[in-house]
């Protein structure tokens, strides 16, 4: 089975993969060999997998697809891959991304863009793009993936693939390279739901070593995967049917809609006031963490130094600006400027605190004596995947493509992504469409169920 793959993955050329060792694949599969052989396996034995490059490893390269990481080794393993590497799952290798995880095109990538395996002109998404386009290219069954605004559901949806964003605390972000911590969730990306509430079930638990760890039972995120969807509520967030959604990607999710209804599932309007200020928020939020988390590469501790400096002063300026792209600079400068004296107040704590607000939408639909309903839907992104270079010099047109991804991750609620079909793109050609489902705090279970019934 690694063999297979890993010669799909030779012949290539989409660019999802950053480093594969054949001999450490094929060791690493004879040893599952010998644990089935053993009648010592999980379910996960012996299942190839490929790991975003944000999560370190001590087989391979950890890079986060920078240039200032380029041939760091990891000393240790991230607990997301311990655990796998305790199931007994064979790495096939790391998977491209954009840069520290920035980015929503995947082609903030100091190692070059991933194309689209749909079109080879369109972007893959980001920042997991190299996770979703080797699933749905057949490069890998299964991929690991991380979540800070978006990251796992927009590629998958893009790619036509599934994934699903935990709720924060749930994953371990030991050993994840750290973007904006508070924000930060791992998460897999497979062809079902079904798939990735296997492969949750290996990746989620508490982790001592990390301090937002949440410290909960264990569970079986399949035990609901086959109940039927009779009376399940559905609210629909009229803020997610407005101006600037694609005709073509609202067919298709109104389409899977009416699915839902088929399958005894109603659908009910929902209110979520406060989304169109979850791009501002997260917007200084998510810089403002990642310019302190970003503080460690200082050219001594980690990765790359500049060559030629004067003194230390000297050495961490051309350290610094050699070895960050343009997007991870662009972030460290805003959020050192809303975390300065002065000006932290007038943005850092107002984010703060339209954070909460955006968390108490959806708590109002979502529970308590008034819940209006079970799950959310809605579109995970405003439009098919974009061209290749189309929006490459424009952030802000990135950001704003964002909207229906961030509020979920600045609530810490856990979402998806399920394929729903296809839209034509500038190009009229065949795009993926991706259906977003979101649920309350620790409501993973049913997200799959409810994925799974409609796959
Ligand atoms: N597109 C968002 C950003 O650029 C989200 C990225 C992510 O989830 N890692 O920050």
């Amino acid at each position: 089975l690694a063999s297979l793959f890993l010669a799909r993955i030779e012949a290539s050329d989409l660019n999802a993969f950053l480093h594969v060792d054949k001999g450490l694949t094929l060791q690493q599969a004879a040893n599952a060999d010998k644990r089935l052989a053993a009648g010592d396996a999980t379910v996960l034995t012996g299942i190839p997998i490929a790991h975003k490059d944000i999560f370190v490893t001590r087989d391979w390269r950890s890079t986060a697809a920078s240039k200032m990481l380029e041939n760091y080794v990891s000393p240790f393993d991230a607990t997301v891959v311990e655990q796998f590497n305790q199931a007994g799952t064979v790495t096939l290798g790391k998977l491209n991304c954009d840069e520290f995880a920035m980015g929503s095109s995947n082609e903030n990538s100091y190692f070059g863009a991933v194309k689209n395996p749909w079109d080879k002109t369109a972007i893959p998404g980001g920042s997991s793009g190299g996770s979703a386009a080797a699933i749905a290219a057949c490069l890998t069954p299964a991929a690991t993936a991380t979540d800070t605004g978006g990251s796992i559901r927009q590629p998958a949806a893009l790619c036509g693939v599934t994934g699903i964003k935990p709720t924060y605390g749930r994953v371990s972000r030991y050993g994840m390279i750290a973007f904006a911590s508070s924000l930060d969730q791992g998460g897999p990306i497979a062809k079902t739901a079904e798939d990735c509430g296997l492969l949750l079930n290996a990746m989620c638990g508490f982790d001592p070593r990390d301090s937002t760890s949440i410290e909960r039972e264990t569970e079986d995120f399949t035990r609901n995967l086959h109940q039927p969807l009779q009376g399940l509520r559905i609210g629909i967030p009229k803020e997610y049917f407005g101006e600037g959604l694609a005709a073509d990607v609202e067919q298709a999710v109104r389409a899977a809609l009416q699915e839902f209804e088929k399958l005894g599932a109603t659908l009910v309007d929902i209110s979520l006031p406060k989304t169109e200020l979850s791009i501002p928020t997260y917007y200084v939020i998510a810089p403002a963490e990642a310019s302190s988390n970003l503080s460690r590469f200082d050219g001594v501790r980690y990765g790359y130094r500049a060559n030629d400096y004067k003194d230390l002063a000297d050495m961490y300026r051309k350290t610094r600006s050699e070895g960050f792209g343009d997007e991870v600079k662009r972030r460290i400068l805003v959020g050192a400027y809303v975390l300065s004296h002065g000006y932290y107040d007038a943005y850092y704590v107002q984010a703060q605190k339209i954070r909460r607000l955006i968390a108490q939408d959806f708590q109002q639909v979502l529970s308590g004596p008034d819940k209006q309903c079970d799950v959310i839907m809605g579109p995970v992104a405003p439009t098919v995947a974009w061209d290749l270079g189309s929006k490459a010099d424009d952030p802000v047109a990135n950001y704003l493509a964002d909207i229906f991804t961030l509020s979920t991750s600045l609530a810490g609620l856990p979402g998806m992504s399920v394929p729903c079909g296809f839209g034509q793109g500038e190009k009229n050609s065949k795009r993926p469409v991706g259906l977003q489902i979101i649920g309350n705090y620790f409501d993973e279970a049913r997200l799959l169920n409810v994925a799974h019934q409609y796959q």
